[in-house]
């Protein structure tokens, strides 16, 4: 077997190997700390290859594992001079999880391993410290029948909780050493019951438990949907992380902390993280004790009293700080830092990349370019487009009016409102019936993630900036409120309290996470600020962007919007959307109800004077850039009634009987609609339809010409073509009306006629289509659909059990399928090129708008894709970096 375990204290530092898909991103780095010659506790990291052979091997450890494993522990005896299980001076030792890509809090750790009922009593007489022995021991009671045995860790709690409250203290540092005696043979009572054994004494039997729960600690639940929800692949493992332990809690010239190099909610440049005097790591996240800012600065600024680590370790401190630099110049990026002082002594336990929120995530790359830390192009890689979403949505109207309810700490910024719901499951539960909810909790744990993630924002009652919530929100782009010692949360009645006012499950709030308020009701919102680092990030991106960037958008107001984010031209103008508007519809009714050619004509002339002027709205806000106008797509029974009261109405306003249009709407019904008199094949049966649409497009250009405003070129596109002989006949219709509007107006129009490529047989026989078509745009939502059979509105149903059982990575209609869908796309794109090399290539389905899909769309030298006009500076950053990525 080749070697697994890895030591990071190794004396020679150039045979110190740091890479993460073996050590995982924990190891890894502190490998590279011990090189960097930072103070790091010895230790050892079993390789995420183990994990690999541990499942496939029936959840067993390899022999030489344990052999090696052995040897690292005397190697780490040796430095510190300590014996693992020794009665004299024993060595104790952390566990913990890590694997290549951060995973914060999904997976297990294990710390003060190598305690028992007599090692404790030999830490106390080394140390001369009996209430930190029996607070480590207790604190490693806890953990270890948690995460190994699998005891609720509310029943240890719950003990902890009653006993403060007789013995009337509020902070568990009040405890005596006394206390946790008590305290911890309470604790074994309880492991004995629930496991009927006792609480293992044996060493190494401690040690070999917590190295097994670390590895199903990678299956777990949580961690399951942490990997789903990010694209993480199940088999890469965890790597498991053996260190000698250091001590923040033996007394108060110790500490423990966590810091981020620069501010991880605004990216500004300066020290930003918590700490706590006489203390271990948990005690800073799991928001018991509420710890204190590690600057003078920040002090100020919250306005806090305690003391912060600048005044209270000033030479820890001025350490720290240099070693803060000395990590980002090394990691050139911001740093998620964790420390323990023992005994007026620093030891760095970990830094990895920070998570950070987009509006961060922006600021640090732009400020690191000015600090030459990182080039333009690192930059434009840095940031990960998705989380732009956060930044392009509204914020809250200043100028609205707003009942403040409760304050808490801005954890991470945005604005959100909705239903309040008080569990996780309750907020997946109405996330399926699209409805909004706020999270509310006393704070959250791992547990809580599918229900954070399906909630528009988070609200808890304890916790501080690096609680769980505020990191986890802050890494999901979902605006949070934590610590808001305002709120009192009653989950039996499903309530909670903030002063006089009693809000109960249901009822809507609106939390603003950039300033930390909680409010009720809905707060209007205004369109957000793409000004500043924002705007030159994109100029960046633009540099190294070769695929245009359009939008899918048919209203004014949308097309706007396109605009205004940079979108350099229309992809797709769903004709049909403009006929649903109140004004219109009736007379869309009235052209299928119609029975006769003449009819349908007179109708169809009511509908064009709005068609025509929503296209010169439109060509106006476009402003010579192109815009593709897609001709009426769907079955026509989509646009008639469907309730008696609809057919009533609709029945006196056109005087047509309640029977005819029942019989009408009978004859147009259709098993499979998506599959049936949908698309060009409504043109080929209705051509006037399609005739009204063109003038409807011609007549405005002629507006707009007559008006001297700048001429677009529009793009004319015919949908769900499959043969070449549809866009033959069809095309002959646009040219004919084309030539009879310029007749009639002496003028000269140029416009491009073009298909969309939807299904399977018109992206095999695209060098057929070519010959009739000036540009092909692919729409992957009906190709998604029609290449695997798979009903795009009824999908959801099962798609997630595809997703479970790993028959798909992620949803076909989020991400392309490069290997069936992609495929088509390539021989589409390949053999209509071949025909006409000047044949223009776009993409307009959800995909346009989808980072991994547009990466897809660059390798294959697509002309542009069209997104939602939101997903517009989200596209063109993922453009840049698929081109930057393809060209390195
Ligand atoms: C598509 O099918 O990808 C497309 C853009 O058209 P629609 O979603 O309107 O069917
Ligand atoms: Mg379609």
């Amino acid at each position: 077997m080749k070697k697994l375990v890895h030591r990071f204290n190794n004396q020679n530092n150039k045979s110190i190997i740091s890479s993460k898909e073996m050590l995982g991103g924990k190891g890894a780095n502190l490998a590279q700390m011990v090189k960097l010659k930072l103070p790091v506790p010895p230790g050892f990291t079993i390789s995420t290859k183990v994990c690999d052979y541990f499942y496939k091997n029936n959840k067993k450890i390899p022999k030489e594992i344990t052999k090696q494993t052995k040897k690292e522990i005397a190697i780490i005896e040796k430095i510190t001079n300590k014996k693992f299980g020794n009665l004299v001076n024993p060595l104790l030792l952390s566990v913990r999880s890590g694997s290549s890509v951060s995973m914060p809090g999904m997976m297990d750790t294990i710390l003060n391993l190598g305690l028992n009922d007599k090692t404790v009593i030999a830490l106390k007489k080394k140390t001369l410290n009996g209430r930190f022995a029996k607070d480590s021991y207790r604190r490693f009671i806890q953990m270890y029948s948690n995460v190994v045995l699998g005891i609720d860790a509310y029943l240890f709690e719950e003990l902890i909780e009653n006993y403060k409250l007789t013995k009337g203290v509020i902070q568990d540092t009040e405890l005596e050493e006394d206390d946790w005696d008590g305290l911890i043979l309470n604790f074994k009572d309880v492991v004995k019951e629930k496991t009927k054994k006792i609480f293992p004494q044996d060493v190494n039997e401690q040690l070999w438990g917590a190295v097994s729960a670390v590895f199903l600690s990678w299956n777990s639940k949580r961690a399951k949907t942490y990997r789903k929800i990010n694209y993480i692949p199940d088999h890469w493992g965890t790597a498991v992380n053996v260190q000698a332990m250091v001590f923040g809690n033996m007394g108060n010239n110790c500490a423990t902390g966590v810091v981020f190099t620069r501010n991880p909610s605004t990216g500004d440049k300066e020290i930003f993280g918590e700490y706590l005097i006489n203390a271990q790591g948990e005690d800073v996240v799991a928001g018991t004790r509420t710890p204190q800012n590690i600057t003078k600065a920040s002090n100020k600024k919250s306005n806090s009293k305690g003391l912060s680590l600048e005044e209270s370790m000033p030479k820890i401190f001025k350490q720290l700080k240099k070693i803060f630099s000395q990590l980002e110049n090394y990691y050139k990026d911001m740093q998620d830092i964790e420390f323990t002082v023992e005994n007026d002594k620093l030891w760095m336990l970990q830094t990895r990349s920070g998570k950070r929120t987009a509006k961060a995530s922006i600021k640090i790359a732009v400020d690191m370019v000015k600090e030459k830390l990182i080039s333009i192009k690192q930059a434009v890689l840095r940031v990960d487009p998705n989380t732009l979403d956060t930044l392009l949505h509204p914020t809250l109207d200043e100028k609205a009016e707003k009942k403040i309810i409760a304050s808490g700490l801005p954890a991470s910024p945005g604005a959100a409102s909705g239903k309040v719901t008080f569990s996780a499951e309750e907020a997946e539960l109405l996330k399926e019936q699209m409805q909004d909810t706020i999270l509310v909790r006393l704070e959250t744990s791992p547990e809580d993630i599918s229900g954070m993630h399906a909630a528009q924002g988070i609200l808890t009652a304890r916790g501080g900036m690096t609680s769980h919530a505020a990191v986890v929100a802050r890494g999901m782009g979902k605006p949070c409120v934590s610590g808001s010692n305002d709120i009192k949360i009653d989950y039996a009645d499903k309530l909670f309290r903030a002063g006089n006012q009693v809000v109960k499950e249901g009822d809507i709030i609106t939390i603003d996470g950039s300033a930390g308020k909680v409010m009720l009701g809905k707060v209007a919102t205004v369109k957000p600020d793409i000004s500043g680092d924002f705007s030159k990030l994109m100029k960046w991106a633009n540099r190294y962007r070769k695929l245009k960037v359009r939008a899918n958008s048919e209203t004014p107001a949308d097309t706007k919007i396109a605009r205004d984010f940079g979108a350099e031209g229309i992809g797709l103008c769903r004709t049909e959307h403009m006929f649903f508007d109140e004004k219109r519809i009736i007379s869309v009714r009235q052209m299928i109800l119609s029975e006769t050619l003449d009819d349908r004509k007179k109708a169809l002339s009511k509908i064009l004077p709005y068609q025509r002027s929503d296209f010169v709205e439109i060509f106006k806000i476009m402003n010579g850039l192109p815009v593709t106008v897609r001709l009426l797509d769907p079955p026509l029974h989509e646009f008639l009634p469907k309730s008696e009261k609809e057919i009533e109405a609709i029945s006196q306003e056109l005087n047509i009987s309640n029977q005819n249009i029942k019989s009408r709407i009978n004859e147009l019904h259709e098993q499979n609609p998506m599959l049936g008199h949908r698309g060009c094949r409504l043109g080929i049966s209705f051509p006037e339809i399609y005739q009204m649409q063109c003038q409807a497009i011609f007549e405005a250009l002629a507006e707009c010409k007559k008006n001297k405003i700048k001429p677009v070129i529009p793009e004319i596109m015919i949908p769900l073509v499959s043969t070449a002989a549809e866009i033959e006949i069809l095309r002959k219709l646009v040219d004919k009306t084309a030539q009879e509007i310029q007749n009639n107006n002496s003028i000269k129009i140029k416009y491009y006629v073009g298909t969309m490529i939807e299904l399977p047989r018109a992206a095999l026989r695209a060098k057929d289509i070519a010959k009739f078509a000036d540009f092909f745009s692919f729409g992957t939502n009906d190709l998604t659909q029609t290449t695997f059979g798979i009903s795009r509105d009824d999908s959801g149903k099962f798609l997630n059990d595809y997703v479970d059982n790993k028959i798909f990575n992620k949803d076909p209609f989020v991400s392309i399928d490069e290997r069936g869908v992609g495929e088509l796309i390539k021989i589409a794109a390949e053999r209509g090129r071949m025909e006409k090399k000047s044949l223009k290539l776009g993409i307009c389905g959800e995909h346009g708008g989808d980072p991994s899909s547009i990466e897809f769309c660059e390798k294959q030298k697509l002309n542009y894709v069209s997104c939602s006009p939101y997903r517009v500076p989200i596209a063109c950053l993922a453009a840049a970096q698929a081109y930057l990525k393809k060209n390195n």
